[in-house]
């Protein structure tokens, strides 16, 4: 994580509460200097490989969504927290897809056409309709997600195959190059015009400034907001 997000978030000098709100200045600060009204943008907090009581406290403490990537991980560190919309940001893989929806009210990762129908048969016979996101890929460093150029397509199918698809989601690409950062965020953009909806996730810890210029409307925030990730201890499961 660079020294300039989340100023001094790295050395953690206060708590958990003070983070946020640091954060969200900071969030609405980057949103007036682009000329953008900070209720606009959405905070997530992600919360892979942090402790459940972090969670709960940050629950308390007013965050209103939260992010798993891991479906065994969030079925026990989210049990019981109420009052937060719970966002899925992994790897769908099919034979999760019932956890998936009973676990969570939205699912940002819907990367290709088997898990978006997996997604959507389980909603049906649950009676549920999460929320859904395209995942578009916007980076050579990311395995997943359908090409910017495909996503409105195949944005069209899933909503035929009765799924709310309610815009895009992307990954930036690791890299240190900010205009590279922010070409790949632009595209991000432009599909998310075509595919439509109300929600464009980009950003994360490292990238959240470019992808509140580039019109974002949900940043995902892991170590910005919690801190460093704990090395995950057993029982993590491949992305
Ligand atoms: C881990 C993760 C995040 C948060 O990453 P940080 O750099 O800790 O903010 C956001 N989105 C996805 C999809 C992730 O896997």
């Amino acid at each position: 994580m660079k020294a300039d997000v989340g100023a001094g978030t790295a050395e953690a000098p206060h708590s958990l509460m003070d983070r946020i709100a640091d954060v969200r200045e900071q969030l609405a600060a980057t949103c007036r200097s682009v000329g953008r009204d900070p209720s606009s943008v959405r905070l997530i907090g992600v919360t892979k490989a942090q402790p459940r009581d972090d969670v709960v406290a940050a629950v308390e403490a007013g965050l209103g969504d939260i992010a798993e990537n891991y479906v065994q991980e969030a079925r026990s560190k989210y049990a019981g927290i109420a009052g937060a919309r719970k966002h899925f940001i992994g790897h769908v893989q099919t034979n999760k897809a019932k956890a998936i929806v009973e676990l969570f009210d939205v699912v940002q990762s819907i990367d290709r056409i088997d898990a978006g129908r997996a997604i959507a048969r389980v909603s049906r016979r649950l009676g549920r309709s999460p929320k859904t996101l395209v995942q578009v890929n916007i980076s050579p460093t990311e395995r997943y997600g359908i090409a910017p150029d495909e996503a409105h397509g195949f944005a069209t199918q899933l909503r035929d195959d009765g799924l709310d698809v309610d815009g895009v989601m992307a990954i930036g690409p690791v890299t240190q190059d900010r205009r590279a950062i922010v070409a790949a965020f632009q595209a991000a953009a432009r599909a998310f015009e075509r595919v439509g909806g109300t929600t464009l996730s980009l950003g994360m810890s490292d990238d959240w400034r470019e992808a509140i210029a580039c019109g974002s409307t949900m940043v995902r925030l892991g170590t910005a907001l919690f801190g460093a990730r704990p090395p995950i201890s057993g029982g993590g499961e491949v992305p």
